[in-house]
């Protein structure tokens, strides 16, 4: 595979002030085009220091891609770094130069001359118009290398690198899917179908935990080879599959409700709102979502939920009992076909030798046939790796 270093340039990114996201989008969208990415660097505003990593990665990897520092004004120095590594000059493009002040113009009626800097092309370099901003990329093959120059802002980045990629030769383009699982743990999934996972040696293989959506599987490789792994794991693992390729838990449960022409609703404790949050990040939700209703004091479970007294005395807010009675108290107050409540104990504080931090029980609803699906969980992790823990059963209980 092709490899491609990134190299991402600004005072502000090595100073704390800003995170550097173009080299995230560039490395995912590089690998799509076959160049695996085997160095991001940041680095500031500075002349030696830029000449210096941009040869050591025209040197060492097939593509370098540059975002930053093509501003007018004295500090953006990557055109004149690029020049300097390359040992080509820097050429003053008449034409280039007119197109550009006609468009800063649209911006400002002033337009200051230092505005010109901007149509200084290196030699040989093929330019790349911005169809947002003023500052132009650009892209030039070297003799062992390809270097592509890119703007800084994520706006005026993202269409000229999306127009240099047809630029890129597309010929390895490779293909990836990805399967995601919960309720089996990495090692354990990997262990009980490693024959099946690592059938080829010439699909590059991914696996990834997260605590906010499961366990992730990324086959990298030529098609057939791809999909019939996929297929087969598919089966294997259909009790643990809920998505594949870019699609979320949220998404999943949203499509489901849609489709049975169902509604939602959440009572949460522990996750205080989380659940709810994560699911409105889905646009066009509300077809299916009502509300919910944070019960995070035991008053407000009484009270608003209708939890029993009793029931908190004699099991606690964090039990099966008192699940089932919030997720039958908030799908009757707000009216919804299912409801999921959470209730558990994120700590770090609030643990106890029978209820350690950590332990969370989940209730999914459906009022249609009065039926409770609950389940307890013992979540390992701080207080915000439970809390996401709890959200993401939460989705999973109401998928199933
Ligand atoms: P301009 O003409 O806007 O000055 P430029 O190419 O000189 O463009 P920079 O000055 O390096 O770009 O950055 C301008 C702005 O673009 C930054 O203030 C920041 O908001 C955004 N930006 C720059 N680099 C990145 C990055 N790596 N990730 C995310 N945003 C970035
Ligand atoms: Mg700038």
């Amino acid at each position: 595979m092709k490899t491609a270093s990134i190299i991402a340039i600004g005072n502000e990114l090595v100073e704390g002030i800003l995170v550097d996201t173009n080299s995230k989008y560039i490395s995912k969208k590089l690998l799509e085009y076959g160049y695996k990415t085997k160095i991001i660097k940041t680095l500031p505003d500075d002349l030696d220091l830029l000449v210096k990593e941009i040869k050591d990665s025209l040197e060492t990897t097939n593509l370098v891609v540059t975002t930053g520092g093509l501003g007018p004004t004295e500090d953006d120095l990557t055109r004149e770094a690029v020049s300097k590594a390359l040992e080509k000059k820097l050429i003053f493009d008449e034409n280039l130069s007119k197109k550009i002040i006609e468009k800063a113009k649209k911006f400002h009626s002033y337009v200051p001359k230092i505005v010109e800097r901007q149509a200084m092309v290196i030699e040989g370099a093929t330019v790349l118009e911005n169809p947002v901003g003023t500052a132009p990329g650009m892209f030039l093959k070297t003799s062992k290398s390809t270097i592509l120059i890119l703007p800084g802002p994520p706006v005026e980045m993202i269409p000229i690198f999306e127009e240099a990629l047809n630029l890129i030769e597309k010929e390895n383009k490779i293909y990836q899917r990805r399967i995601k699982t919960i309720n089996i743990p990495e090692a354990v999934l990997v262990e009980k179908y490693k024959d099946i996972i690592y059938k080829y040696k010439e699909v590059n293989v991914a696996t990834m935990a997260s605590h906010t959506s499961g366990v992730e599987l990324r086959f990298t490789g030529e098609k057939a080879l791809v999909d019939e792994i996929v297929n087969m794991l598919s089966e294997k693992l259909k009790d643990y599959i809920y998505a594949f390729d870019d699609k979320t838990i949220e998404e999943i449960v949203f499509e489901k409700l849609l489709s049975k022409n169902k509604t939602v609703s959440f009572a949460e404790s522990c996750t205080g709102g989380l659940v709810s949050a994560n699911f409105v990040n889905l646009s066009g939700v509300s077809k299916v979502f009502k509300g919910s209703i944070v019960a995070y004091s035991n008053e407000v479970k009484q009270r608003v939920l209708n939890v029993n007294s009793k029931t908190l005395e004699k099991f606690g807010a964090v039990s099966k009992e008192c699940v089932e009675e919030m997720a039958k108290g908030v799908s009757k107050l707000l009216d919804t076909d299912y409801s999921v409540a959470v209730s558990g104990i994120a700590g770090p504080t609030g643990g106890t030798k029978e209820k350690p931090v950590g332990t969370v029980w989940i209730c999914a609803y459906s009022r249609e046939n009065d039926i409770f699906m609950t389940e307890g969980f013992y979540f390992k992790g701080n207080r915000q790796t439970i809390r996401n823990r709890s959200t993401l059963h939460a989705f999973d209980m109401l998928r199933r």
